[in-house]
């Protein structure tokens, strides 16, 4: 039986993209909200809400109990958690197929082995994936960690193992510093992350940040999407995002993505994934998998022209991929700037009332935000408010579209990212397409 309902666990630009998919498909949706986004946009356009809580997430967007309550009385038949909250809560996942309901990601063993970054790196490597060179498990001891350290050479970066969205990872520059520095990244990830197991990896010193999509039909069948190049980072977070990346040749593209393609289908994997890798000096080294859509998947949308939450859908729904490797074709060009409410310099958070806001149009451009003139940014959650992205026949046609997309964008109300995104476009550097994970922080110190 084809989904019919399908609940949104999710809020902002996600929600609303989920929405989209599902009413192009005849689904009819469920909004779950916390009491402050009673007025958001996704609320506003799904066929049903239901308030989940108060604004805090813990109470709300990451209550479990209440979304599954949501889901029986509104009788969803499926569950799309979007990216964040609990869209990589292997313990959700669990629970909504226990309850019947249709869970829209992968399988819950695989979110778990991928969730835990050790783990990840050793099931990467089984399954013939380049690893970055680091320490074989998680590191309990100082002296162990010294003979680690040792063996890779200096810089080291000491990593949590529960880590995400760039927190808990401290560079380790020589010996003296090790012991303090792994006992500080323990105690930040206990307190982030509940779990205080670290490991060591060889601190990349400048690489790219270029991962693959995949899909998988959980029976042995896999595609892969081509690469991104997310390299444009501040604290490590992503702040600009391209497809494909300006320095992998189709050769590359075609072995790399054909190894990530075949872990794949070796795994049964199910649904979205992507692998990260650095890249340096002509090669790839797997940092982690993500087992959900990213933040960034529309420039791989713009660029295959395949609708990727449509496919995760049909994908749960029990169909076959929608096309085979043969038939995926990558075209042209596409840049997503994430536009968040903050200080473009200082970027201090700046929630508030939208006083006025005119989106960008024409072709080849598309944003997606629940952004409307009279919204009120809640102070509560994520800063990201708008992605703006644009597709071109080439790079360069890309870019010149992107600059004339952000003249037309006014948000007025809060402080938005969208200055810093017209300087960047505007650098050399940044036109030839000659930046690594490093070159931001260096670009926004320059410019200070
Ligand atoms: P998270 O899950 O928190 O996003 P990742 O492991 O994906 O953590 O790393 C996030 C970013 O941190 C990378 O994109 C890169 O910029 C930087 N980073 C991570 N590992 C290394 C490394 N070994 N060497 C250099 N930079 C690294």
């Amino acid at each position: 039986m084809p989904i019919q309902k399908l609940l949104i666990a999710n809020r902002g630009e996600i929600a609303l993209r989920i929405h989209r998919a599902c009413h192009e498909m005849g689904i009819k949706t469920v909004a779950v909200h916390s009491t402050a986004d009673a007025d958001a946009m996704h609320v506003r356009l799904a066929d049903e809400a239901v308030c989940i809580g108060p604004p805090a997430a813990k109470d709300s967007y990451l209550n479990i109990a209440n979304i599954i309550s949501a889901a029986e009385i509104s009788h969803a038949d499926a569950i799309h958690p979007g990216y964040g909250f609990l869209s990589e809560n292997a313990r959700f996942a669990e629970i909504v197929e226990a309850h019947g309901i249709i869970w829209v990601g992968p399988k819950p063993e695989h979110i778990r082995v991928m969730g835990d970054k050790v783990e990840a790196k050793r099931t990467a490597a089984s399954l013939g994936l380049p690893l970055v060179p680091g320490s074989d498990g998680p590191i309990d001891d100082v002296d162990e960690a010294r003979r680690v350290a040792d063996a890779i050479g200096y810089p080291v970066i000491c990593k949590a193992a529960s880590g995400g969205g760039g927190r808990g990872m401290k560079v380790v520059p020589a010996e003296d510093q090790l012991e303090t520095l792994m006992s500080q990244a323990r105690s930040e990830a206990k307190a982030a992350f509940g779990d205080d197991t670290v490991y060591l990896e060889k601190y990349l010193s400048d690489p790219r940040h270029i991962e693959f999509q995949v899909f998988g039909d959980g029976r042995g069948g896999a595609v892969h999407f081509g690469e991104r190049d997310c390299s444009l980072q501040r604290r490590h977070q992503k702040v600009l995002e391209e497809a494909p990346s300006p320095v992998i040749s189709s050769e590359q593209r075609a072995a790399m993505g054909e190894r990530v393609r075949r872990a794949m289908a070796d795994m049964g994997y199910r649904g979205a994934g992507t692998i990260e890798f650095l890249y340096e000096g002509g090669e790839f080294f797997f940092i982690e998998m993500n087992t959900r859509l990213q933040v960034e998947h529309p420039v791989t949308e713009m660029i295959t022209g395949v609708d990727l939450v449509r496919e995760q859908i049909r994908i749960a729904g029990g169909a076959e991929l929608s096309c085979t490797q043969d038939q995926v074709r990558l075209h042209g060009h596409a840049i997503e700037c994430r536009i968040n409410a903050e200080d473009p310099r200082t970027f201090a958070p700046s929630p508030g009332l939208v006083s006025a806001y005119h989106a960008p149009g024409g072709m080849h451009v598309r944003v997606d935000s629940g952004l409307y003139a009279g919204y009120r940014v809640p102070p509560y959650y994520d800063s990201m408010i708008a992605k703006l992205i644009v597709y071109g026949s080439t790079r360069e046609r890309c870019i010149m579209r992107l600059r004339r997309a952000l003249e037309e964008f006014v948000i007025e109300g809060p402080k938005t990212t969208i200055p810093l995104h017209k300087a960047l476009i505007e650098d050399p550097e940044f036109q030839e397409g000659e930046y690594t994970i490093k070159w931001l922080e260096q670009w926004l110190a320059r410019d200070a």
